[in-house]
């Protein structure tokens, strides 16, 4: 019996210890890839419901790491998050979505949106103003097709210093939207006092609607609730035809997800979106 939990707590322990290796290894390696541009964003299509039509993408960041090869946002992040790193990859992401912008317009794709996800800390950054002020300012393209997408976490951790952003980046001309809604504390109502213009309802509502399953309730009247606060709603991880066509009875406004597009490596929507885009 001894032996036996003997082996149990070792095994604990290695596994244990190969998460903590991982970690080091992230943290230790992202110094280097924010250099050797190891990063790169996937963009997924958004479509307006009522017209299937192609509105813009979320950009979605990947790590072509050397040896290890993909690493995944869901991992890498949550590691780098309050680190210096987090905040320069921030920065990088900004510029990125200014960049692509640019490029679909010189291949005459213009009047795309694209949405980028700022974490809490580069949310938080005294100098983030002032960086999009210049980025602003270096690009041709406007801030209106720029949206910055927030965790419902993000913006309750500290409600007076959020609303100061906010205003300040609204003033440039950004739009704001919620990310995974549903998933934190915080209501409709109260986010309806902040400048937010776009609901993302999160994936998992959308992955639980069947006929009168309790998802498929919340899903509609957080659609009814967003439009009557003027806001848009967004639906993430739509999956299916059948999650689309309730999307659409409801009168939501956006879909995203694996049903209409997975994300797409910047190099190569550049190669597919012209020959699908009737203009
Ligand atoms: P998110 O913002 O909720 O992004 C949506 C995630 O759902 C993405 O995972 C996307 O690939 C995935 N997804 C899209 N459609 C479907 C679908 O139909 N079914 C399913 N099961 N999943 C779908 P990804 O790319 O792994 O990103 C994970 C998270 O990492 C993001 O969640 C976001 O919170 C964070 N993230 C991604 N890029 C960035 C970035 O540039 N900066 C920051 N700060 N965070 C990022
Ligand atoms: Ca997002
Ligand atoms: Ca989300
Ligand atoms: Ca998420």
């Amino acid at each position: 019996a001894k032996d036996a939990g003997g082996d149990k707590y070792s095994v604990f322990n290695e596994s244990m210890s190969t998460q903590v290796m991982r970690r080091i290894e992230i943290e230790h390696d992202v110094r280097d890839a924010l250099l050797q541009e190891q990063f790169k964003f996937a963009l997924q299509a958004q479509i307006e419901i009522s017209t299937g039509k192609l509105i813009g993408f979320e950009a979605l960041i990947r790590w072509l790491h050397p040896k290890s090869g993909y690493i995944m946002p869901d991992e890498f992040i949550p590691i780098m998050e309050n680190s210096e790193s987090m905040i320069t990859l921030g920065y990088w992401g900004i510029k990125r979505a200014f960049a692509i912008l640019a490029h679909l317009e010189s291949l005459g794709l213009s009047g795309y949106r694209i949405a980028v996800n700022l974490s809490a800390s580069q949310f938080l950054d005294p100098n983030l103003i002032q960086f999009m002020r210049e980025q602003l300012a270096e690009s041709e393209q406007s801030a209106a097709q720029v949206e910055l997408e927030l965790t419902e976490r993000t913006v309750v951790a500290d409600i007076e210093q959020t609303l100061q952003i906010m205003h300040q980046l609204k003033e440039l001309g950004f739009s704001f939207s919620i990310d995974d809604f549903g998933t934190g504390y915080s209501s409709l109502a109260y986010l309806s006092q902040l400048p937010v213009d776009i609901i993302k309802i999160d994936r998992s509502f959308i992955a639980g609607m069947s006929d009168n399953s309790a998802d498929k309730q919340i899903v509609k009247s957080t659609v009814a609730m967003v439009r009557k606060l003027g806001m848009k709603v967004v639906a993430e991880g739509v999956e299916t035809a059948e999650q689309l066509s309730f999307l659409s009875d409801m009168h939501c406004d956006v879909a995203q997800g694996y049903y209409i597009s997975k994300p797409i490596f910047e190099e190569d929507l550049y190669q597919v979106l012209p020959s699908k885009i009737d203009k």
